[in-house]
Parts: structure tokens; C-alpha cells; sequence
């Protein structure tokens, strides 16, 4: 992992906490831990989470466990438990203990004797309907169930069966048995297991009472001896009925603490709105590279460097807030620009031709002329000296980027116009001089002159051009497909919608362009292995940054933007 100079910043309100707890001799390491529910990818959301939970463990001298919430069957799969692992390791982490919620079913079920036991639990018959309808509301208490004042021996009974597999779903449920009218709705004998006939994507068939969340993971916590427990703040009406069962049993005291979510404009982060955009093809999979997900930024070009930068820049907030996307793509350019290799690639291809560059050698037959070839010299990377040089054919016929031409040129125009010197990149300066076009206008080629005097980008009589613009010989070129992205949808909030309107409907329609581009041969050498995450990343020069995408293959080169050089967002904002 790199290490960052960040200069010294103000403690957050976790580490402030941390800190005060060791000097006080509450604890003297502490122990946290990530609990993804394995119903789905890891979104950025999750990476903040991720971030802060490993982060503060490395900082203190601590440990973070890996914890599958896995409580709900219904949604939950291996698959979605071998990403996410794949996913925290990618971003550079690692955990002290791999643990599942359900590997405490056991202990949990016991847990539940021990509470009926002590008249603190009871089997409710009522229909879901008619425990919410019990429940009361905010302003009015509730009303206690029929089934409250059931013996602690009939509770017994009635719980083993439910666990026995005597009852249909839905028929009883397990309720904590605290008070129907208490100001915090979630004392109102919350509900702790569920009867669910449902298959496990671990323990099988072996259960089919499932413990809810809130009596799940205080416990899990504790049973970890986690000492910080760290979620997000709509978890915070949920702290008091952690802090409730935990004394009840009398277990080692875990306690929660709460931040505020991340949100990022123009993007939603819901695992379930997520699984709709893949299961309703509006885009590839879960690793599309335009989804605010792990792999799929991953697949996009992200580094883990570069998420864990914005992760740190955004800091740990205590009020909920929404980021500016562009602030993502900042800490992506800021980390690839030291680190990506540049390349030459024109993208939208128009032909020039050198016409006072020497013809090249003919063939033996002299059928095919064989166009004269120079390498020259250019710079891998001018962020990093390591990275060196390397050799860029050049010859009389090249490709460059269509908008870097203007018959005339307006004011300001500094790139490629008729009887305007340029300078094309390690190469020569060259002046246009005519053009050649099809039947509609279109410009097809564009004749220029060279002066051979300027070999490497610079006049020896001192003379400077304004404009510098990038090139590839058409002789030696490689075509690529380049996946242009854009951001998934077109509106800043795309949750927000009036009833009976979908966030779909927010989608930009325009956020993949596919085009085929003219690369220079070095791109065809690319050896993904050599890269820990088999991801080569690329700035092609003034374009934007790049990377090999999975579909690459050396007879049909892929490469995916990962962003552009500049935020051309914020401008159209
Ligand atoms: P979603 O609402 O997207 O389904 P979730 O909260 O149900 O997400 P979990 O798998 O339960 O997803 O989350 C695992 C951990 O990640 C939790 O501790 C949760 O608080 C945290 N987390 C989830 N989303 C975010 C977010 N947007 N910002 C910060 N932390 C998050
Ligand atoms: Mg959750």
C-alpha cells in the first residue's frame, strides 16, 4: 500500500472516542468489524465503510473481523459471498477473523431459551399485519398482544416446535417481551425470530426460524468481543434495543456507534435498485464499469489508492450530506497521473499526410511501397523518471483526432488550421495546407508540410508553435474498441422522484459510446499480468485515462475511460 503524506488533521469523532476510551482504561486494543449482507455487490458506500472500519483498527493497533450478516435467506448467495471478499482484498485489506452471523444460530437460539425463561420473550400468533397494527404510532402507544401473558413453559413449548418445523411461515413469530407503549418504537416487543421454510446458502435446511436483525448482531458483535461497532446513523433508534439484549443476557458489552452514509450525486447506492439496473439488462452486470460498485470502478480503471483517498478526503461526517461525484474522479486523475504510463491514441481518426516526408523504400517488386519508418523518442511517464522512454514509429501518413482541425481557425485556435504551424507531439512541427473531401463535405485528408529541422518537438531558429497535438502512424497503427463512459444517470438525484416515476427513468442515455481507435503498436504489447490487479492503466495523451478491459484480447484490444483529463461536467453544470 502507499503512503501518503497527508499533512495532520483533526481527529474524527470515532478516533476522538477511541482515544478517550484507551486513555481511560476502558479497553487497550480495540476490535471492529465489516458485516455486509451477502444479498449483493460492494457498492463505494461500502468502501467508506470498509475504509473506516480497517482504518481505525490499523491506526489503534487493532483487529476487524469479516462478518456476513447472513440472517435472511430468502436474498443471499455464495456468489455474493465470494465478491465481496474479493472486493475488501482488492481494495487492500485484510481481516483478522472470517466469521457468519449464522455460525451463531446456535448460541443465538439459546439465547432465546434464556429470554423466555426469564419472561423477557414470548411466541405471538398474530398476523404480521395485526403486530403492526398493534404497534401504535409515533404519537399514540400500543396494545399489548393477546398472546403476551403466554407461561414461560408454553413460550417454551411453542418456540421448540417453531424451531422443530411444526408451523407454517407466518403462523408465529419470537417477540422480546419490553413494553407496548415506550417512546422508542423499537421497544415495542420487537419481533426476534421469524418462522422462513427457506433454504441457506450455509446452514441448508437445518433451520427455519431465523433471528431478525437487531437481536442478530448486538449478540454477533458480542460474541466477537467487537468493541466498536460501527454502522450508519438510521441505525441509531436501533442502539438502545442493542444495548437492551446485550444486558439482558448479561454478554460482554459491544457498543454501536453511528456515522452518516455516503452519498454520491448522479449515482444510487440501494444493493436493491443496483440488482434491478442488472437483472433488467440496463447494464452488463454488477462490474459494469458505469456502476458505483467495487468491481465495477475496478473495471473502470479505479485504483484501490485512489478510492481510499477519496474515502480518507471526505472525512467521517456525523449529519448525512451528498458528495460531488467530481470529487471521486479528483482523487482518480490525482492517483493514475502519478502512476499511468502515457500513451497515443486518437479516438475520433481523420488521415494526414506529410506530402514533403520522404516516400518510403519499395518492396522487392515494388508493388507495394513500404512507407519510410522513424522511431522517435517519448516520455513514459514525466510524473515518474523510473518509467522512461520509449519508441514511437512516426511516418508520412498518420491519424489524429478529427476536433484538432479546423480549416480556420478562429481566435484562440491553436491546434491544426491551414497555414497554421502545430506541433505534433515528440515528433515535428507541421503546417496544413489543403484538404481533400468526400461528396458531403467531409474532410478525408488534410495535406500538410513538415519541417525535418524540428525532429523531436522543438525549432532550432527558436520559433514556437501554440498548439501541441497527438498523432499515430497510420502505417503501424492498432485499431481498439474504446468504451467512452458517462455517468449512469442524468440527474444529480435520481432517487428523487414523484410517486408513481421510477429512478429509470433517470438514466443517461448517453452514458456508453463504443468507438474504434487508432493506437499506437505499444498498446498491442500490453501485459496485463504485470499488473497486481491485471488491470494496465493508461493516460492516452489528452484524451483521458484508460484501461484494459477483461474483454481485451490480443487480436481485438479493449480499453474502457476511466475519466477524462479535466471535469467537463462541471463545466456543462
Ligand atoms: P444497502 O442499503 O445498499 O442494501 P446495506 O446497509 O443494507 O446497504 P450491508 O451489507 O448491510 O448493506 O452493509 C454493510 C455495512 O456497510 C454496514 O455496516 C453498513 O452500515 C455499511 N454501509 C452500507 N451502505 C453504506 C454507505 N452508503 N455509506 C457508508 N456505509 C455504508
Ligand atoms: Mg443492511
Amino acid at each position: 500500500m502507499e503512503e501518503t503524506n497527508a499533512p495532520e488533521r483533526q481527529l474524527n469523532f470515532l478516533e476522538e472516542i477511541i482515544e478517550q476510551g484507551l486513555s481511560e482504561g476502558k479497553y487497550t486494543s480495540i476490535q471492529t468489524r465489516f458485516p455486509p449482507e451477502p444479498n449483493g455487490y460492494l457498492h463505494i458506500g461500502h468502501a467508506k465503510s470498509i475504509c473506516i472500519n480497517f482504518g481505525l483498527a490499523k491506526k489503534y493497533g487493532g483487529k476487524t473481523n469479516l462478518r456476513f450478516d447472513d440472517t435472511n435467506p430468502v436474498k443471499e448467495d455464495t456468489e455474493y459471498v465470494d465478491s465481496i471478499q474479493e472486493d475488501i482484498h482488492w481494495l487492500g485489506f485484510d481481516w483478522a477473523e472470517k466469521h457468519y452471523a449464522s455460525d451463531y444460530f446456535e448460541q443465538l437460539y439459546e439465547w432465546a431459551e434464556l429470554l423466555i425463561q426469564k419472561g423477557l420473550a414470548y411466541v405471538d400468533d398474530q398476523t404480521l399485519d395485526e403486530i403492526r397494527e398493534g404497534r401504535g404510532t409515533v404519537t399514540t402507544p400500543g396494545k399489548n398482544s393477546p398472546y403476551r401473558d403466554r407461561s414461560v413453559e408454553e413460550n417454551l413449548d411453542l418456540f421448540r416446535r417453531m424451531r422443530a418445523g411444526e408451523f407454517p411461515d407466518g403462523a408465529k413469530v419470537l417477540r422480546a417481551k419490553i413494553d407496548m407503549a415506550h417512546p422508542n418504537m423499537m421497544f415495542r416487543d420487537p419481533i426476534m425470530y421469524r418462522i422462513l421454510h427457506a433454504h441457506h446458502h450455509r446452514t441448508g435446511d437445518k433451520w427455519c426460524i431465523y433471528p431478525m436483525y437487531d437481536y442478530a448482531h448486538g449478540q454477533s458483535d458480542s460474541i466477537e468481543h467487537i468493541t466498536h461497532s460501527i454502522c450508519t446513523l438510521e441505525f441509531d433508534i436501533h442502539r438502545p434495543l442493542y444495548d437492551w439484549f446485550i444486558e439482558q443476557l448479561g454478554i460482554w458489552p459491544s457498543h454501536q456507534y453511528e456515522f452518516a452514509r455516503l452519498n454520491i450525486n448522479y449515482t444510487v447506492m440501494s444493493k436493491r435498485k443496483l440488482l434491478q439496473l442488472v437483472k433488467e439488462g440496463y447494464v452488463s452486470g454488477w462490474d459494469d464499469p458505469r456502476m458505483p460498485t467495487i468491481c465495477g470502478f475496478r473495471r473502470r480503471g479505479y485504483t484501490p489508492e485512489s478510492i481510499k483517498a477519496f474515502c480518507d478526503r471526505i472525512g467521517v461526517a456525523k449529519r448525512d450530506n451528498i458528495i460531488d461525484y467530481s470529487l471521486l474522479e479528483f482523487s482518480v486523475r490525482e492517483h493514475l497521473n502519478k502512476v499511468a504510463q502515457r500513451r497515443m491514441a486518437v479516438l475520433d481518426p481523420v488521415k494526414v499526410v506529410i506530402d514533403n516526408y520522404p516516400e518510403g523504400d519499395c518492396d522487392c517488386n515494388g508493388a507495394n511501397p513500404v512507407p519510410k519508418t522513424e522511431m522517435l523518442t517519448a516520455v513514459n511517464n514525466p510524473e515518474c523518471e523510473a518509467d522512461g522512454t520509449r519508441q514511437v514509429p512516426f511516418g508520412r501518413e498518420l491519424w489524429i483526432e478529427r476536433e484538432d482541425f479546423m480549416e480556420v481557425a478562429p481566435k484562440k485556435y491553436f491546434r491544426m488550421a491551414i497555414g497554421q504551424e502545430v506541433r505534433l507531439r515528440y515528433a515535428y512541427f507541421v503546417t496544413a495546407q489543403s484538404v481533400e473531401k468526400d461528396a458531403e463535405g467531409n474532410i478525408t485528408c488534410i495535406h500538410c508540410t513538415y519541417d525535418p529541422a524540428t525532429r523531436g518537438g522543438d525549432a532550432p531558429d527558436g520559433r514556437k508553435v501554440k498548439g501541441t497535438i497527438h498523432w499515430v502512424a497510420a502505417h503501424s497503427a492498432v485499431d481498439a474498441e474504446v468504451r467512452l463512459f458517462d455517468r449512469l444517470f442524468a440527474v444529480e438525484a435520481p432517487d428523487d422522484v414523484e410517486e408513481g416515476h421510477t429512478f429509470l427513468e433517470n438514466l443517461n442515455p448517453n452514458s456508453l459510446k463504443v468507438v474504434t481507435a487508432k493506437c499506437e503498436p505499444a498498446l498491442a504489447d500490453t501485459d496485463n499480468s504485470q499488473f497486481a490487479d491485471g488491470i494496465a492503466r493508461y493516460q492516452f495523451e489528452r484524451m483521458g485515462y484508460f484501461c484494459t478491459d477483461r474483454d481485451s484480447t490480443p487480436d481485438h484490444l479493449v480499453f474502457n475511460r476511466t475519466c477524462t483529463l479535466k471535469d467537463s461536467w462541471a463545466k456543462i453544470k
